[in-house]
């Protein structure tokens, strides 16, 4: 199996640090807000990794955390006047949603940053005694220049960054030694979570965060670290430097870098407001489309979203669909498959070699998913209802376990009936009036999912199917 690692800007042939093991971490969101289709498309893209190496035959142990503490999500709580916590755990909830429609498999462990500041308070202490970072007003820097290997993921190199460094410096790092080093630690500020520490109350700089949860959830060594390809620098660049300067091993062998998700040629992104959230997006769509969507591409290369490509995808997954359906519709004969059926069913198993071959080439899902087109469209032409049982189950087999590799459900979801649905909505009604809107919330919700979306208006709850 070759897997492109951003370290030595090769494929290179995957070797696990343990017999039949993964060991792999996957950078989270940061949660406060909904999560766009940008941030979905690492959650996808390295769920399907892991399903491949599951299929494989690999033990993986996943693990991806949650960001909660942070800038963004402190300045929102103070918008909403509500402890930081309150919107770490909303959007917590939302994202978990979101991957549960995406069929994201959930992480081995999904650690939350606030969960582990004791370990970070460890790693940093460790750092200080290695002379690797020292405290300066309440704030821990890393000494980024006693760090060698400093530059080695991004290629950026030590003296060139120190000249793009403006020698002036920011209010409150008076005690930064080199504008190069960057925060561990930084002191609490008036209305922001704190903790305590043996410099001070505050709270972890990012960087350390994902340093101390892959140590403690996966160990001083990992196969895989992952992430969007802005993650590389400087946080991934960053959490090489404090994870191998406080365990003097290799942090990660394999480093993997999905591509952005576009819109109109530029990045999806929060703060250029061009995005399109996983939650809006379900009002149109079936989140099983956007996934098949993401999947058409290689991982590494921007994929620019639109309605027209999402249309292909919706398509394109509908003739897998049915496919399986009209496969499922057939009774078959009895017995075992018959001499022209197995030799029939060479042409199956060099599919199913050419999407293990494009897997195997640096998961190269555009590949595959072409692989199992041609698995369709020979059971449309080949498998009928005189074909034996043996046959119809052993393709439609073949079908929904590659299919499962790539995390697309084969079963069609069943259509609520206008009568179900105005009973769900006279229940939900029912709830509200009840004040319990726990209830409704969970209804309306329920109702989403489905693709259902109500409308509250003066003359009552109007619905209307995506
Ligand atoms: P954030 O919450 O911004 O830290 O992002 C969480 C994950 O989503 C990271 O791995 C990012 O690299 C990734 N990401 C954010 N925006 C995009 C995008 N437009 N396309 C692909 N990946 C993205
Ligand atoms: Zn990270």
């Amino acid at each position: 199996m070759k897997i492109y690692n951003t370290l030595s800007r090769k494929k290179e042939e995957f070797e696990p640090l343990e017999e039949g093991k993964v060991r792999m971490y996957v950078c989270g969101p940061t949660v406060y807000n909904y999560i766009h289709i940008g941030n979905a498309r690492p959650m996808i893209v390295f769920d399907t990794v892991r399903r491949y190496f599951e299929y494989k035959g690999y033990k993986v142990n996943y693990v991806s955390n949650f960001t909660d503490v942070d800038d963004k999500i402190i300045k929102k709580a103070n918008e909403e006047g509500v402890d930081a916590s309150v919107i770490s755990e909303r959007y917590i909830k939302e994202a978990q949603k979101d991957m549960e429609g995406l069929n994201v498999k959930e992480a081995t462990y999904h650690p939350k940053a606030t969960e582990e500041i004791g370990g970070m308070i460890e790693m940093i202490q460790t750092l200080i005694d290695k002379g690797h970072a020292y405290a300066a007003d309440g704030t821990v820097y890393f000494r980024t220049r006693s760090f060698d290997g400093y530059g080695k993921l991004s290629k950026k190199n030590i003296d060139d960054l120190q000249a793009g460094h403006r020698e002036i410096k920011v209010t409150g790092e008076e005690g930064k030694e080199d504008p190069l080093d960057f925060v561990l630690w930084k002191p609490k500020k008036e209305g922001e979570p704190s903790w305590p520490s043996p410099w001070g109350d505050g709270r972890p700089g990012w960087h350390i965060e994902c340093s101390v949860m892959s140590k403690k959830y996966l160990g001083e060594q990992i196969d895989i670290h992952a992430g969007g390809e802005d993650l590389i620098f400087p946080h991934h660049e960053n959490e090489i430097a404090q994870s191998e300067a406080a365990n003097d091993k290799q942090f990660s062998k394999y480093w993997m870098h999905n591509g952005f998700l576009n819109i109109d040629n530029v990045k999806m992104s929060k703060s250029l407001g061009n995005f399109f959230t996983v939650r809006e997006i379900s009002e149109k769509y079936d989140l099983q489309v956007l996934r098949f969507f993401m999947l058409s591409a290689h991982y590494r290369s921007p994929l620019n979203f639109s309605a027209d490509l999402m249309a292909a995808s919706k398509n394109g997954l509908e003739r897998i669909l049915t496919a399986v359906e009209r496969l499922k519709g057939f009774g078959g004969a009895d017995g075992e498959m018959t001499d022209d059926e197995k030799a029939l069913y060479a042409q199956v198993d060099a599919y199913v070699k050419k999407f293990e071959d494009a897997m195997e080439d640096d998961f190269n899902t555009a590949d595959a998913v072409t692989a199992v087109f041609e698995i369709v469209k020979f059971a449309n032409i080949n498998v009928t209802g005189d074909s034996t049982k043996a046959m119809i189950e052993k393709v439609l087999k073949e079908i929904e376990t590659l299919c499962d590799v790539l995390g697309i459900i084969t079963e069609k979801e069943e259509e609520l009936l206008d009568a179900d649905i105005e009973q769900l909505i006279e229940e939900r009604q029912a709830a509200r009036k009840a004040k319990n809107f726990a209830r409704a919330d969970e209804i309306r919700n329920e109702l989403l999912s489905k693709g259902i979306i109500l409308k509250d208006t003066r003359e009552g709850v109007q619905w209307k199917r995506a």
